[in-house]
């Protein structure tokens, strides 16, 4: 069905879909397929191995191909979204299981651990994973089952050293799982730096586009962990429709070119920005003041991502002031898109966050970069410090 693509590199494998071609037809665009259910065959056995579409759809199987491939992974998954993936590497756990993850991370995933994973049995703790010495103090040798990391993590875009974390997960017996969301497989393959398990929220760069809602897992052994996940997935009802993977693979096709034009863009704002009369402080790994820009240029190839904070003079009332005086940033959360976006997180978070409140996320999109910096200067220029 496919072509030798074994030397390709991962501009030419997204590009390509790895070359499928429709076995019945020869399409060059792939099919969607609805169905819900598989008949049997004439000796009543399953067809192609398949029988209800919570467990396997056809759809599914060139965009996870696809992203094994650009991870480096033994095989991979789609999930409902970011969450369904995430969360099932923590119901595949058992009640009592010791969690280590980051005390700064994605924020939803933050308050299921607490508010559902917690309840259920789940001991974690929370620290900068980030800082090797407190992520060695932090797991617990027989204990601890799986460490959760996420590089460059949102919204300060402090980075982990992979290699070092998979090293003191492994020396205590415990899984590293990685949120590589924001890096996606174009900068950062996890799986090669020693992870166990990727973890992506598919809603953002893979798609691309701010249309579709998706997650993935990719493991690096197809063991009976990853067995287990696959028979989570099935039981909770956490695969995707078709046709969201169907578009998932339509965006992911352009993922090279837009991680990269992305990253220059944040790039060029962050160097334009530094020393802002406006601004106090930007967050972004690829300034060389950032405290993780020696290990984000290590084990970031290409660029240091899409995402940027900046911090604004005068508190969150000037800093919500430049998020709605922006014309070509819209005031939104996600990120990972097309269009760029300008989130004051505090209020994305509510109460007990931990984020200053005058700071703002941008997620950077493939406009011209000039005309991204003219939006973010004019809207600076309203107000007053
Ligand atoms: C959005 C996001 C998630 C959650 O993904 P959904 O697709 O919204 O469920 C998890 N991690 C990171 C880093 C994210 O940005």
């Amino acid at each position: 069905m496919g072509s030798d693509h074994s030397n390709w590199r991962s501009d030419t494998l997204v590009a390509q879909a790895l070359g499928w071609r429709d076995p019945a037809t020869n399409a060059i665009a792939p099919s969607l397929h609805p169905s819900t259910n598989y008949a049997r065959d004439e000796n009543y056995q399953k067809f192609d191995d398949r029988t209800y579409t919570r467990d396997e759809n056809p759809t599914h199987d060139q965009p996870e191909a696809l992203l094994n491939e650009l991870e480096g992974g033994a095989d991979a998954m789609l999930f409902a979204s970011g969450m369904a993936a995430a969360t099932t590497a923590f119901w595949s756990l058992a009640p009592g299981d010791h969690v280590v993850a980051p005390d700064i991370m994605y924020f939803g995933l933050v308050k299921w651990l607490k508010e559902v994973g917690m309840p259920w049995g789940l001991a974690v703790d929370f620290v900068p994973t980030g800082d090797m010495d407190a992520l060695a103090a932090a797991v617990k040798p027989g204990q601890t089952k799986l460490v959760w990391i996420e590089t460059p993590c949102n919204p300060t875009w402090t980075v982990t050293d992979i290699a070092a974390a998979a090293e003191i997960a492994h020396g205590a017996g415990a899984r590293l799982g990685v949120d590589s969301t924001v890096a996606t497989p174009i900068l950062t393959r996890p799986l090669e730096l020693g992870a166990d398990l990727v973890m992506h929220s598919a809603t953002k760069y893979l798609n691309g586009h701010g249309d579709v809602l998706a997650g993935a897992l990719i493991t690096k052994a197809d063991d009976d962990w990853w067995q287990r996940l696959k028979y989570l997935r099935y039981q909770n009802g956490a695969m995707p429709g078709p046709f969201e993977s169907w578009l998932l693979l339509r965006g992911m096709r352009t993922l090279g070119l837009r991680v990269r034009q992305a990253c220059a863009g944040a790039a060029a704002i962050a160097a334009h920005f530094d020393r802002h009369p406006k601004i106090i402080e930007i967050l972004y790994p690829g300034l060389a003041a950032h405290p993780g820009h020696v290990t984000a240029a290590r084990q970031m190839q290409g660029g240091f991502g899409g995402m940027l904070s900046i911090r604004v003079a005068g508190g969150a009332a000037a800093a919500i002031k430049v998020a709605t005086a922006t014309k070509i940033f819209s005031p939104a959360t996600s990120l990972g898109g097309i269009e760029s976006l300008i989130e004051h997180r505090a209020t994305a978070e509510g109460g007990a966050t931990p984020v200053p409140d005058d700071l703002l996320r941008l997620s950077v999109g493939i406009e011209d970069i000039d005309d991204l910096m003219a939006d973010l200067e004019q809207a600076l220029a309203k107000i007053e410090v």
